[in-house]
């Protein structure tokens, strides 16, 4: 609207909901807990249904504060569009579930969150096609296309092993092979990288991490970026036509994903993301800062064998890290030399606690093998690079001193 191209990321932020006027003059988009919505005039009412009104009518669909919300998120990630969902598990499998169809082919990397592997172990069993493949490298996305591909699914920076995805050369070759390109910003958040740069169609984030950034609230969100010609894309259905053509694919993905499927955004929920989102360029700052420090201390360190972090010069993708993104995000793995417990040294630390979320403002320890990928067994997990006494950190906002402190003591 009136806001200037050249406001930050934080003022744009901090100041996104006053543009569409909010009740009262309220500062913050007040929770609208109300399910159904009233109209004066029945033929209102026929329009939002027919899509020739902005309106709401039944909270599964959406609501006014998860709307402010979703509008953030497009702002934040320079796209057209978001629908916003219950958790980044609920916007990933609308993504596919509304835009896949039996027979169509996804070419995927081989390092995706655990989750995301077991839905789409889900989608083969409903006769997807599945490759997955080393997404470091671009030729091997290139080799697994098919005629049937309708999309590439990758994340910027994997966990726990963070493996850099070869963004710009992978939205290169789905721009020129007219294939839909959804990246998985979760790891990065919009404030350290935006996948429209490398020309993603659809951005997939789990606001439940950096965005809302306090462990208080699930979510998550879709946007489209504007830059995928949708009228190449078959599976678009007929009734989903009338929309301009930039909205098609999230038109289809709030219709089939949202309302179909109901993983629905509670208000309430919304509110804390977007409170949470205020401070997202500050916190990831800091959050990058203290996994660096962390990392380098680390890897100098006699009892820990090798440290996993994009931000290390040993890290394979570490130039490319560099020229993709504003900072080489907060989280990072190491390998304990052996003779040294992981549990020991867990149970050690004092600050960080043992936990499996990540994105926290706190800082978080998970030790991989016996927890998070202990389910696939101990020969899946040798083929993945993970070791016995991988341990996972998700870096917080603490005083570095302090982190490095813990560390130090805990290792002894
Ligand atoms: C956590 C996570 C998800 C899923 O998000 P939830 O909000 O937990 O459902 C998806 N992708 C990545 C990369 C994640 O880290």
């Amino acid at each position: 609207m009136s806001t200037p191209k050249t406001r930050g990321f934080t003022t744009t932020i901090l100041h996104s909901d006053a543009e569409a006027g909010i009740e009262h003059g309220a500062l913050h988009k007040p929770l609208h807990l109300s399910v159904a919505y009233g109209y004066k005039d029945a033929r209102d009412l026929a329009a939002v249904f027919q899509g020739t009104q902005q309106g709401y009518v039944y909270g599964r669909q959406g609501n006014p504060t998860s709307g402010a919300l979703e509008v953030k998120v497009t702002k934040m990630e320079g796209g057209v569009s978001t629908v916003c969902f219950a958790t980044g598990m609920g916007a990933i499998g609308a993504v596919m579930l509304a835009l896949l169809r039996e027979g169509d082919h996804v070419v995927a990397s081989q390092f995706l969150f655990g989750n995301t592997v077991s839905l789409f172990g889900t989608l083969a069993a409903h006769g997807i096609k599945l490759s997955f493949v080393d997404s470091t490298e671009v030729a091997n996305v290139e080799k697994a296309l098919t005629a049937q591909t309708r999309l590439v699914f990758v994340e910027t920076i994997a966990n726990p092993r963070t493996q850099v995805a070869d963004l710009e050369r992978i939205g290169a070759l789905c721009t020129s092979r007219g294939v839909l390109y959804v990246v998985d910003n979760t790891m990065t958040s919009p404030a350290l990288f935006r996948p429209k740069a490398v020309n993603a169609g659809l951005i997939v984030n789990s606001l439940t991490k950096y965005i809302g950034g306090h462990g208080n609230a699930l979510g998550g969100a879709v946007t489209d970026t504007g830059l995928f010609d949708w009228t190449k894309f078959p599976n678009i259905a007929e009734n989903y036509k009338s929309q301009p053509r930039k909205l098609w694919g999230i038109q289809q993905i709030r219709k089939k994903g949202l309302r179909d499927w109901g993983g629905t955004l509670a208000a309430t929920d919304a509110h804390h993301i977007a409170a949470g989102a205020e401070t997202l360029a500050l916190r990831m700052g800091r959050t990058c800062s203290n996994a660096q420090a962390l990392a380098e201390f680390l890897s100098a360190h006699p009892q820990v064998g090798a440290v996993y972090y994009p931000g290390l010069a040993s890290h394979p993708q570490h130039a490319l890290a560099r020229t993709l993104f504003s900072g080489c995000g907060g989280i990072f793995s190491f390998e304990l030399k052996e003779g040294v417990d992981c549990f020991d040294f867990l149970n050690r630390l004092e600050i960080v606690v043992s936990s499996s979320n990540l994105g926290d403002n706190r800082t978080l320890a998970i030790p991989v093998a016996q927890t998070i990928f202990w389910e696939m067994g101990p020969e899946r997990r040798k083929e993945m690079g993970i070791a016995e006494s991988l341990i996972r950190i998700s870096t917080g906002i603490e005083d570095c001193e302090d982190l490095l402190a813990d560390f130090r003591q805990a290792l002894g």
